[in-house]
């Protein structure tokens, strides 16, 4: 199947990206590296009447790291850029860490940060990512730029806080503090494809060794990256100790209801979600630390 006809459009600058899409609305699709786009188009699910391509716009690209560890990251930013940037690796760890399960390399040399947020895939990791960082996305639309965190930027399957006149612009990732404890892990069919279920954690250890904050995030779970708030509940105020993670796990799948599908049962995620959780709280609690 080859997609509908639609018009092209390559603007230069931000603001020509975005009076254009004001113009055509509903009718419009913005292209970003094409690599969730271009089938839904092949496949007519998606028969946009224009395509605004974001490839050429200016300032979209930047990445900038700060002294403290914080970055910002433009949304044409491709993923490829974020997994072999030595710096980043230094700044923000966990993002490193799961950019090589993101599809495979020739998708993650087109594929772009905004791109996989903005189309939301429940089972991938960038968004649960961002959420684990507690990062802030940007959003400029005809009335100026705002921002949203990525715990609220997720509102369902495919569906984000994303204005149809918007247009994601960039994300912040706030610097990683002294002490913290990061794990990422996920369970796909093949090396490449949408995970079943993944974990991307966060975890701050104080001075005295005991737990002052988590975010563990399950992706693949539900229609959107989502915490587990229990494990988090239960970590807080513990000793960072070896047996902690074994006595947390089993509450992951507290409040979870997962869907089966083609990939897996909803029981098979069920036990994905406690094994993982389990060992990847193992592994970041026996590392030493990252942060600044
Ligand atoms: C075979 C295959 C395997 C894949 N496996 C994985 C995987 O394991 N994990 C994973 O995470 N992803 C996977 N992907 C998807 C890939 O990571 C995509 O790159 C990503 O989801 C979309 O990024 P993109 O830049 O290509 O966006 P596009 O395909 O260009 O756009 C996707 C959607 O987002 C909108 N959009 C894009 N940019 C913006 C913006 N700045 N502001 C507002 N809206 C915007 C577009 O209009 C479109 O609706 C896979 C893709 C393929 C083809």
């Amino acid at each position: 199947m080859k997609a509908a006809a639609f018009d092209y459009l390559a603007p230069r600058r931000l603001d020509e990206a975005l009076e254009a899409l004001s113009r055509h609305g509903e009718d419009a699709k913005l292209l970003a590296g094409g690599q969730s786009l271009a089938p839904l188009l092949a496949l007519r699910l998606a028969s946009p009447s224009v395509l605004i391509d974001l490839n050429r716009v200016d300032g979209l690209s930047d990445l900038s790291i700060a002294p403290d560890g914080s970055v910002r990251a433009g949304a044409m930013v491709r993923s490829r850029t974020l997994e072999c940037s030595p710096a980043l690796a230094r700044a923000q760890p966990l993002l490193h860490a799961a950019m090589p399960w993101v599809a495979h390399v020739q998708i993650r040399n087109r594929g772009t940060l905004g791109g996989s947020l903005s189309h939301a895939d429940p089972s991938a990791e960038l968004p649960a990512i961002a959420v684990a960082c507690d990062a802030t996305i940007e959003l400029q639309g005809p009335c100026g730029l705002r921002e949203v965190q990525a715990g609220r930027f997720f509102q369902g399957m495919f569906t984000t806080a994303l204005a149809a006149d918007e247009i994601l612009v960039g994300v912040r990732f706030p610097a990683c503090p002294a002490g913290r404890r990061q794990g990422f892990s996920e369970v796909a069919r093949r090396h490449g494809d949408y995970a079943m279920l993944g974990v991307a954690l966060t975890v701050d250890v104080d001075a005295g060794g005991r737990v002052s904050a988590a975010r563990v995030v399950l992706f693949g779970a539900a229609d959107m990256p989502v915490r587990a708030g229990a494990v988090e509940a239960a970590l807080l105020g513990e000793p960072a100790g070896a047996d902690l993670a074994r006595r947390v796990a089993g509450l992951a799948t507290e409040g979870l209801d997962p869907r089966s599908d083609h990939q897996a049962s909803a029981a098979y995620r069920c036990e994905l979600a406690r094994v993982l959780v389990r060992r990847t709280l193992e592994k970041a609690l026996a590392s030493t630390g990252a942060g600044r």
